[in-house]
């Protein structure tokens, strides 16, 4: 029988703890591994080189407080491995160079995207080509050198949903990649439905407390190893305690995403009634997080707040608010934002784990100051 998620979430890359006689996870701080078989470690690096999961040698090879909260991940995710990052963003960029690696620099991307994601493959940084698709065009803009069709649902900051089953089946052998920060494998998981690669920032939801940043990729055992080749090439490591705080925060992912959903949920319908905001945008899937447009000046309502945090990011214990066209997503070219819906009057909130009344007794207060 497998055990529920809440189950899992809480036991998930804890498994050996009771026999090695411990509770808390090892937090290991080692930089490197001593040995003193050095043509082992000649064997153990070339196994590495061609592929093989490969524990010790050195920091940026592995850490095993960093593979518990890959092998948890995974695990809640449905995947056979994961890759943690030092920030969703070395997540993407490995996702971006993995592709090019295998002599695939196209990706078709369907917008809106988080900023810096969309950044990232508009600047053509690391190398890749992008074509922008609505989620239908995509298999039209599928070419033989296409690594990789790039997708968020729900998207940021609109919260834009798409089905990711009718695109997976759309796109035949290219991977889709699902970046899931905001649904979390609470609400969906994306490999259920054929996506390849997941992704999170793990600064978000699976931290949740607003203290440690991350990123990961759920992913077969072939991407795994070629992530992992990538990650001790380019260094962008997670650090153990970062691990250590990972992992701690998937043991109450499933509750935080639960209440915060069903608080946003209360926000939403509040919001739709505001007469100062003129559409509310809110997940069929539910969620945590709610979009709406005010009529009135939003950087009044921002300024306005006063038990909500005003700041970018998002899946915290507390509820933030942002203005995305001057925030998050200010590195997107306006043209770009207003013709995938950033537009002036749009703010994204993350509900948090306060008492819904007193968020929206802040919330009302603050949309009557704009
Ligand atoms: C924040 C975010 C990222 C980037 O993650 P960092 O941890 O900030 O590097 C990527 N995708 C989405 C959907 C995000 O919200």
């Amino acid at each position: 029988m497998t055990n529920a998620l809440r189950t899992r979430a809480v036991h998930a890359g804890r498994d050996d703890l009771t026999d090695l006689g411990l509770h808390a996870v090892p937090l290991d701080f080692s930089t490197t591994y001593p040995s003193r078989d050095s043509a082992a470690e000649a064997r153990r690096i070339d196994e590495f080189s061609a592929g093989g999961e490969v524990s010790g040698i050195y920091g940026r090879v592995s850490n095993p407080t960093v593979e518990r909260f890959e092998r948890a991940l995974a695990e809640l995710e449905g995947f056979d491995h994961a890759v943690a990052f030092a920030s969703g963003m070395a997540a993407v960029s490995a996702c971006l160079l993995s592709a090019a690696s295998q002599g695939k620099r196209h990706v078709v991307g369907v917008r809106p995207l988080y900023g810096s994601t969309d950044h990232l493959l508009t600047s053509g940084l690391l190398g890749t080509e992008v074509t922008w698709a609505a989620p239908g065009e995509v298999p039209a803009a599928l070419r033989p050198d296409t690594g990789l069709v790039f997708v968020e649902t729900p998207a940021n900051p609109t919260l834009t949903e798409l089905d990711v089953k009718a695109l997976v089946d759309a796109c035949g052998d290219v991977p889709v990649l699902v970046d899931n920060t905001f649904a979390t494998p609470v609400l969906q998981r994306p490999g259920r439905h054929g996506a390849r690669l997941v992704l999170h920032s793990a600064t978000k939801f699976l931290g949740g407390h607003g203290d440690v940043m991350g990123g990961i990729v759920a992913c077969d055992a072939e991407e795994a190893a070629r992530l992992r080749g990538i990650r001790f090439a380019t260094g962008a490591v997670l650090h153990p305690l970062a691990g250590y705080l990972l992992l701690r925060g998937l043991s109450t992912l499933p509750l935080r995403v639960t209440a915060a959903s069903a608080t946003a949920a209360v926000l939403a319908e509040r919001l739709t009634q505001h007469e100062a905001v003129t559409a509310v945008h809110y997940p069929k899937l539910g969620g945590p997080l709610v979009a709406f447009e005010v009529a009135g000046d939003p950087h009044a309502l921002i300024a306005a707040v006063r038990l909500i945090t005003p700041a970018v990011s998002l899946g915290s214990v507390d509820t933030l608010i942002q203005h995305p066209a001057s925030l998050t997503h200010r590195v997107v070219a306006e043209t770009d934002r207003e013709e995938n819906g950033i537009t002036q009057g749009l703010i994204r909130l993350s509900a948090g784990l306060e008492d819904v009344e007193d968020l929206w007794h802040d919330l009302d207060q603050a949309l009557k100051a704009c």
